[in-house]
């Protein structure tokens, strides 16, 4: 720790997943001087697992009590378990709270270098002008300050370096990309997704995803053994751990600082500028400081926010950077609670407990309020779904002995899609400092206000009734559909408590993520983000991340931060 004192470094970086591998890398490359400080333990290839039986793990990967004891939020979601458990926070040790009537899981909490990169589903999509300037189309919320021809450049670069699986397209609100070849769809998908176009002029394509079907930069290509979540030895998905980071460090110009939680962001008050941040070692309990010209926050929207928020002076007293107030407000998330699933004929398709496992499906594009089509009548704005097919032995066969034997092989194939909508921006969604409670750093915690409005209980709706329409336009047979409310919610694409906007009265951050308030002063992930499009958010997290790194490495040339 002495070490890290003495050596003096151009930028901080906190946090080392989607957004923070990215502004490491790039800084690095171009010779700057990066600390990056992680909450988590470095990651290793040794522990990756996906290879590895479930009668090797100690409790067969069948006892999830013994995980819902430390990390009863996190085990919600099923990437969470006895492979992958210790990747993620202890709940009870880095709690946040919430009102009793707005139930909130903040999943996905993961403490590993590398971020929710090491379990995310990888699902790579385009955000378009549409959603940059919804506001202006349908007078709900605000644009972004920014338009699709400024973010372009930077998709294409990321989308060659991450390796994203895909196929063209033509749709003009999901932009195509830089794809590898796309992973071919199951003979059940193909029926379906030409059902589906045909009757009903819809869109489903193979998905487009971080895994490579192709050899890239000494990453292997995907040999489908399905359980990406517990990482992969031949680094053919996407991961910051093995990619960015790892590039980053290569270039001998980044250090990573494993196993710190940045407790605040330190300023200057003279110069109103930041001077570094006050962090806590996880493993010592001390309390540190490290210094550069340049703060970057990169920890997960709430997380950076949570930092902003303790880091209040008697200057910025109701959070750092937050003169226009909003610092906290508009979080939003996406619903994911609408859907459905119905059987195919298995057209060949055997059910097999050893076989290749495709580890990404079909997306259906988007296709309520699209430009130039009439306003839809039930809500705003849209969704998408992620879905599927799976061919499974029949387990609910009746009989026993040798009948039942044929009867279980007998296949049953289904598709299952989930549809994934827009949340809008609301000021009565919003994170705060709870003023009771502390993690065991001694850190104030998060209190998340979240509820569904009017608007994202109709999309709910629509997303399983138009699941259902598909189904049986497709001639699925036993068709279920589904449509929750989507509380307590399921939150693994959290936005926009910072948001980026053109007037600092409305706004945290300016289109390069840099705040208003203070120059040396930027929030990179998903924090800045004005609205949440349907589509999921890391391809844009990523490319913003570039983009902002490059305006701030103009700006330090120019002696302007
Ligand atoms: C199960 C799952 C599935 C997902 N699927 C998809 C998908 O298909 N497509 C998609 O686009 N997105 C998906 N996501 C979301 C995606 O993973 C995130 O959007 C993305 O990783 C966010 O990047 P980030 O840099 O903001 O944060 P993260 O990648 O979460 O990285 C933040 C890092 O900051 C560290 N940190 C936090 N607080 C501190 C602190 N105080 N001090 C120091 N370090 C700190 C954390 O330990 C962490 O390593 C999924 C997420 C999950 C959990
Ligand atoms: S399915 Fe492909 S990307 Fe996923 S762990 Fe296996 S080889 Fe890696």
């Amino acid at each position: 720790m002495a070490e890290q004192k003495r050596q003096s470094y151009d930028v901080i970086v906190v946090g080392s997943g989607a957004s923070g591998g990215w502004a490491c890398k790039r800084l690095a490359e171009a010779g700057l001087k990066v600390a990056l400080l992680e909450a988590g333990r470095p990651q290793s290839d040794k522990n990756f697992t996906e290879h590895k039986p479930a009668f090797e793990l100690k409790y067969h990967n069948k006892a999830p009590e013994i995980i819902r004891k430390t990390r009863p939020i996190q085990i919600k979601f099923g990437v969470c378990n006895e492979y992958t458990y210790n990747w993620f926070v202890n709940d009870l040790e880095e709690p946040y709270t919430t009102p009793a009537d707005k139930p909130f899981n903040w999943m996905g909490r993961l403490r590993i270098t590398g971020g929710r990169t090491n379990v995310w589903g990888r699902v790579s999509l385009r955000f378009c002008d549409w959603d940059f300037k919804s506001a202006s189309q349908d007078g709900y919320g605000e644009d972004w300050p920014l338009s699709y021809k400024d973010v372009e450049p930077y998709y294409d670069l990321v989308e060659k370096y991450v390796g994203i699986t895909g196929s063209a397209e033509g749709l003009e609100h999901l932009p195509d990309g830089q794809f590898q070849p796309p992973v071919p769809l199951t003979c059940q998908e193909t029926l379906f997704r030409n059902r589906v176009k045909e009757k009903l002029g819809r869109t489903v394509m193979p998905s487009r995803n971080a895994n490579l079907t192709k050899p890239l930069n000494g990453r292997g290509p995907c040999h489908y053994c399905g359980p990406c979540e517990r990482g992969c030895m031949t680094h053919s998905y996407f991961n910051s751990a093995f990619t960015t980071v790892a590039d980053a460090l290569g270039t001998g110009n980044c250090t990573l600082i494993s196993n710190v939680m940045v407790h605040k962001v330190l300023m200057d008050p003279e110069r109103n500028r930041a001077r570094g941040v006050l962090y806590v070692d996880r493993v010592t309990r001390q309390s540190r400081e490290i210094s550069a010209r340049v703060v970057i926050l990169c920890a997960q929207s709430q997380e950076s926010v949570r930092i902003l928020l303790n880091s209040a002076t008697p200057q910025y007293s109701n959070g750092l950077a937050n003169s226009s107030g909003v610092l906290g407000h508009y979080l939003t998330a996406h619903v994911r609670s609408g859907g459905g699933s119905g059987e195919f004929p298995a057209l060949g398709a055997k059910a097999s407990l050893g076989a290749p496992v495709k580890p990404l499906g079909i997306y259906i594009a988007r296709f309520r309020n699209l430009r130039n089509d009439p306003p839809y009548k039930k809500f705003l704005r849209g969704f998408g779904y992620e879905g599927g097919s799976s061919t499974k032995f029949n387990w609910g066969a009746p009989g026993f002995g040798e009948a039942y034997k044929k009867a279980l092989r007998e296949p049953r194939t289904s598709i299952d899609i989930t549809g994934f909508g827009e949340v809008l921006p609301r000021w009565d969604n919003f994170v705060e400092l709870d003023p009771d409670v502390k993690d065991i750093y001694g850190i104030p915690v998060l209190k998340i206000h979240m509820s569904d409005g009017e608007n994202e209980r109709a999309m709910i709706q629509d997303m399983g009734d138009s699941a259902g329409e598909m189904l049986e336009a497709a001639g699925a047979k036993n068709i279920r559909t589904y449509a929750h409310p989507s509380a307590p919610r399921w939150a693994l694409h959290e936005a926009g408590i910072a948001r980026m906007g053109a007037d600092p009265k409305k706004s945290v951050l300016n289109q390069f993520q840099q705040t208003h308030d203070i120059k040396n002063l930027f929030v990179m992930d998903a924090s800045g983000f004005t609205s949440n499009p349907c589509q999921n958010p890391t391809l844009t997290i990523m490319s913003l991340a570039v983009r902002s790194c490059d305006y701030l490495m103009s700006e330090m040339k120019r002696n302007s931060i």
